[in-house]
């Protein structure tokens, strides 16, 4: 938890800062670029805990997660920036994020399923004999592989999600905890037409570019202590991860769950990360096997674990390395993906002026933190509007 912000009274509009809706991973890069370059910004966030960040695996998979199109190329820049981006958190914070481009492995039953993967032509081809140098004591159903020695990891639990928070307290981000954004609150741009609330226009037929003509003038929120109140403000990013689309319901942006669980293995015994079907092995330099994932659009936002989900991954840790399954277990947890029906993020620009969208991870959001750090708080200081990448990943695609 970020020290000595909740106190603070709330700044005032006259301090012109950026708001930014929800202090997951994204709305922490956000918050941390814009401040590194000068703009005062305040992060408020419902609950820590419930953030995908404290989630995910923490691959940095562009290639092993067979990405496609401008996906591939937005996780291949982001990838490239990465280590820079890192060593600007570590500075800021003192504290390590725990990145190692340590190389994916996917193996395959067969070489010709292995040949016909969408990023084969980015890896190392390995037969059996290769995969069993890769991966000792993987499991005998597979027989060929791709190797990706340019992907990696990221230790997010425990290290980078601690490190960005801190690093945005060194740059004077604010932090507002437990407080909960309730609405966006618009005025029309040129008259009161209330047909034209973007939020009102979700299914009705409307094109999405037509809702632009509204702009943000305040955020009403609730505060940890109960208190609601209504905040004036020009310019917000909406970083709110599977819980977007509650505060703009034209945003198709919906929960896939997913359970994890971890094992204490020996210390260098996977050096790679094992990107299987299904299940996910990924080994942390403490030895340390974070397991995953299920995933589960259909349970929306329940809560909780459950024997099938653990199953699954029990499943997967016999198949992919045999002898992890009488490693001791450490923690199992569960969290929500911000998915889109294309899988891809929403990036840049919003439906009402001055609502910058940054939402709709799904499953490559580590991966993608640094890319959507840069471009979106490039775009809202008037640098990098034009970005190619910007325009792949704007809202309106799916008018
Ligand atoms: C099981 C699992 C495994 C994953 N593995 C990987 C992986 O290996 N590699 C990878 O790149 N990605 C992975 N991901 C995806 C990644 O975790 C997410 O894409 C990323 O964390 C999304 O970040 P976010 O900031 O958008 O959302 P989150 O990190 O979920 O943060 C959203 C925040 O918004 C807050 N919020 C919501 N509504 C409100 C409101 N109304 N008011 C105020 N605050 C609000 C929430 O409290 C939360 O803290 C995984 C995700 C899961 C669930």
């Amino acid at each position: 938890m970020p020290t000595g912000s909740t106190a603070d009274p709330l700044p005032t509009a006259g301090n012109d800062p950026v708001l930014i809706l929800g202090g997951g991973l994204i709305g922490l890069a956000i918050a941390h670029e814009l401040a590194r370059r000068g703009r005062a910004a305040t992060v408020l966030s419902r609950r820590r805990s419930e953030a995908a960040g404290f989630v995910a695996a923490g691959m940095l998979a562009p290639h092993a997660e067979g990405l496609d199109g401008p996906l591939l190329e937005l996780g291949q820049r982001s990838l490239e920036r990465i280590p820079a981006w890192v060593g600007q958190i570590e500075s800021d914070s003192g504290l390590g994020c725990g990145l190692r481009i340590c190389g994916i492995v996917v193996p395959f039953a067969s070489s010709a399923e292995r040949d016909a993967y969408p990023t084969a032509a980015h890896g190392e081809r390995l037969e059996r004999a290769g995969l069993e140098r890769e991966i000792p004591g993987i499991g005998p159903t597979w027989q060929a592989g791709l190797l990706f020695p340019q992907d990696g990891q990221i230790d997010n639990r425990r290290r980078l999600m601690r490190a960005l928070e801190r690093a945005c307290v060194h740059r004077g981000v604010h932090f507002e905890e437990g407080c909960e954004v309730l609405e966006l609150v618009t005025e029309p741009e040129g008259g009161t037409d209330e047909t034209n609330h973007p939020s009102r226009n979700a299914g009705q037929g409307r094109e999405p570019r037509e809702a632009i003509s509204e702009q943000l003038t305040a955020i009403r929120l609730r505060r940890a202590d109960g208190q609601q109140l209504s905040l004036s403000c020009r310019e917000a990013v909406l970083c709110c991860g599977a819980w977007s689309a509650q505060l703009l319901p034209l945003l198709p942006v919906f929960p896939v769950k997913g359970q994890m669980l971890s094992l204490q293995g020996p210390i260098g015994a996977l050096s790679r990360v094992v990107f299987g079907p299904g299940t996910y092995l990924v080994p942390r330099e403490d030895g340390l096997l974070v397991v995953g994932a299920t995933s589960e659009p259909e349970a929306g936002f329940d809560e909780g674990l459950t024997p099938a989900g653990q199953r699954q991954l029990q499943a997967g840790i016999d198949a992919l390395l045999p002898a992890a399954t009488s490693w001791p277990p450490m923690e199992r947890w569960w969290g929500f993906r911000p998915c889109t029906p294309d899988q891809a993020p929403l990036l840049g620009e919003g439906p009402i002026e001055g609502l910058w969208l940054a939402s709709g991870h799904h499953r490559n959001g580590v991966l993608l933190a640094a890319i959507s750090a840069e471009l979106v708080a490039g775009a809202l200081l008037g640098e990098a509007r034009n970005d190619g990448l910007l325009k792949a990943f704007h809202w309106s695609r799916f008018a």
